[in-house]
């Protein structure tokens, strides 16, 4: 159900549907919006009788909802939702949103080298997982809580916002001690439990799609998220498992609009996931903006030879500002309007 309210209805209005929503056993999502605000309804197992809240003062609608998702959709949010992290930095607004760093977080050393180039660049967002998702348990996994207190050593050195991985529930909880923005990664996106934890979470959560997701599985897995509460989402394309070899994911720019079409949700792309391929990094980063994505997740290192993870679609530094120079440009062309 949704529950559309005037656009003179009062604050005192909405919260009296809320109060009527929690009699009834369920949850209200309330989303303002310019015009109006719209609340969500969950938690009901069959269909709710819209005539509990038709007459209700400040109500213009009640609405059965027949699509599998209530939240997420531009049904319950014309407008696109701006992502705060960190207290001063979005993503989804007119900004560009620039997530970069390593793939993992190996030594403080490496941590700060990279940092500085981000800083330098202009991006608003650190990345470095310390907890790595690895195919092979013997792979390096990461530094653990070392990592995360080199990666808060950081955002205090450069302002930069912290973007990391939390692989289960107890790592949301350290995610939360350390960083601005809860990573889910592709191989958790249908980790229910986690997906639960981290829409109860105080921080935005990144959302990256599974290898094998269709779009959606995707949003319902944000749809998971946002039912617990937590409305600060920020999707990622990063690829899915195809049969071509040539590169190690195929990334899926279709999807952008595809999201744009459903949600009020901001997607971005992550073109070194994506390709696997340090030289196809820069054109999909190019073609992600230009197809309208919200901002790129890339992965530089400064010593890519040496990296401990996804050394092959590392971008050295140079080849991380120069980069950054071409999308900036593209993104001042590609105008919200343009890209509805
Ligand atoms: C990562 O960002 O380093 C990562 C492991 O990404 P994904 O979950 O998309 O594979
Ligand atoms: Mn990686």
């Amino acid at each position: 159900m949704l529950i559309v309210m005037k656009s003179d209805a009062t604050d005192s209005q909405v919260e009296a549907v809320l109060r009527v929503i929690e009699q009834l056993g369920f949850r209200g999502h309330p989303m303002p919006g310019a015009t109006r605000t719209a609340i969500g309804v969950t938690g009901n197992q069959g269909a709710v009788d819209p005539s509990h809240f038709e007459n209700l003062a400040g109500v213009a609608e009640a609405i059965r909802v027949s699509k599998p998702y209530k939240l997420i959709t531009l049904d319950l949010r014309p407008e696109k939702t701006v992502v705060r992290v960190g207290g001063d930095a979005t993503i989804g607004g007119d900004e560009l949103a620039i997530i970069a760093g390593p793939c993992a977080i190996e030594s403080r050393a490496q941590a700060f080298a990279v940092a500085e180039a981000v800083r330098r660049s202009g991006a608003r967002f650190f990345r470095g997982g310390a907890y790595k998702p690895r195919t092979s348990p013997y792979a390096f996994q990461g530094l653990g809580e070392e990592g995360l207190r080199i990666l808060a050593d950081v955002r205090d050195a450069y302002g930069l916002k912290i973007v990391t991985e939390a692989l289960d529930e107890a790592g949301v909880d350290l995610v939360e001690k350390y960083g601005d923005m809860i990573q889910i990664g592709a191989r958790n996106m249908q980790n229910f439990s986690l997906l639960r934890r981290a829409g109860k979470a105080r921080l935005p959560v990144l959302l990256k799609r599974g290898l094998s997701a269709t779009l959606d599985e995707w949003l319902l897995a944000a749809e998971y998220v946002m039912a617990e509460g937590n409305y600060q989402i920020v999707l990622c394309e990063r690829g899915i498992r195809t049969f071509t070899d040539h590169t190690r994911n195929t990334m899926d720019l279709a999807v952008i609009p595809a999201v744009r079409r459903i949600s009020h949700l901001p997607v971005i792309v992550d073109p070194s996931h994506g390709t696997g391929k340090n030289f196809m990094v820069t054109p999909l980063a190019r073609a992600g903006v230009a197809v309208g994505a919200d901002g790129l997740i890339i992965e530089v290192h400064d010593q890519p030879e040496h990296a401990l993870s996804d050394g092959a679609q590392a971008l050295t530094l140079d080849q991380y500002e120069e980069l950054v120079r071409e999308v900036r440009s593209i993104h001042e062309v590609i105008t919200p309007a343009a890209v509805g």
